[in-house]
């Protein structure tokens, strides 16, 4: 279905990012990673499907690296056709306690790359009148929890920034999407996990249970392949539509 499209996955060398894009891969896309580690291992998996991949180790917190990033796109691959905006980080303290630079950093990362990627890619959409943008925001960009004031901050700001360009480009080929995970096992949630069983004495199993006992009805974690189908059914011709939703995949998380 989206052969001779190219997928731009930021923050995809592990977690959400990397099963978002196999699953667009193995629909045929062609693929440009992101993220920072080992990323020969992600690069590797993803061309099993056949399809073209790149990497380019911009970091999403840096305006000119995020230009350099676009232009990587655009000049080894034909332009960006389905532009996922993954790339994220947390961090957890009361907020007279939180460090100013992570506020800054998770502000720049989870949300004003988007504004970056986003400013830059749509002209080409535009001309070529074809795009997706799908949003990686969170249960977070709908509710709160406590300590976590940047990260909800962040992802209620790109639930808002993905309805203002879902209305700019309404009138076109591009749609622009928001998709809502809650929890998923990924590295950035496994160490939520351990700092809970080493702070309340408790095995890891045990943190695991409690932390989707808390929040998540279905008590199971959401699964980067299941992400991956949404950003797929977006893509779809089905989706043409589907224009500045926020849509929740998290076990009943935000129907409480
Ligand atoms: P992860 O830690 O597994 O992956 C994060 C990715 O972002 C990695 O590839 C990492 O290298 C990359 N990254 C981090 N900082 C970067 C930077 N400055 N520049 C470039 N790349 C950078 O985390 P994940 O759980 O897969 O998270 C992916 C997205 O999903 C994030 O936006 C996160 O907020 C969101 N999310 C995760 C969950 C969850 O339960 N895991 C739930 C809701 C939303």
């Amino acid at each position: 279905m989206l052969k001779g499209k190219t997928a731009l996955v930021t923050g995809s060398t592990s977690g959400i990012g990397l099963g978002i894009a196999l699953t667009l891969a193995r629909q045929g896309a062609d693929v440009v990673l992101n993220g920072f580690g080992e990323f020969e291992a992600a690069r590797a998996s993803v061309a099993e499907t056949g399809v073209k991949v790149g990497y380019h180790g911009a970091d999403m917190s840096r305006p000119d690296e995020i230009a350099e990033l676009v232009a990587y796109a655009n000049k080894d691959f034909n332009g960006i056709d389905i532009l996922v905006n993954n790339a994220g980080i947390q961090h957890v303290a009361n907020v007279e306690d939180f460090p100013v630079e992570k506020w800054d950093a998770i502000i720049a990362i989870n949300l004003s790359s988007a504004f970056h990627t986003t400013r830059l890619a749509v002209p080409g959409m535009k001309a070529r009148n074809w795009g997706r943008i799908i949003n990686v925001a969170s249960a977070h960009g709908l509710v709160a929890s406590a300590q976590k004031s940047a990260y909800v901050a962040s992802k209620h700001g790109i639930v808002g920034f993905t309805k203002a360009v879902a209305l700019e480009t309404a009138t076109t080929g591009i749609t622009c999407n928001a998709i809502c995970p809650g929890w998923v096992l990924t590295p950035l949630v496994q160490k939520q996990i351990d700092d809970r069983a080493s702070r309340e004495g408790i095995t890891v199993e045990e943190a695991s249970r409690d932390l989707l006992g808390e929040k998540q009805p279905s008590l199971q974690f959401v699964t980067p392949e299941q992400l991956g189908e949404l950003a797929v059914f977006l893509c779809s011709p089905g989706a043409a539509n589907v224009r500045g939703v926020a849509w929740n995949v998290d076990g009943g998380w935000v129907a409480q």
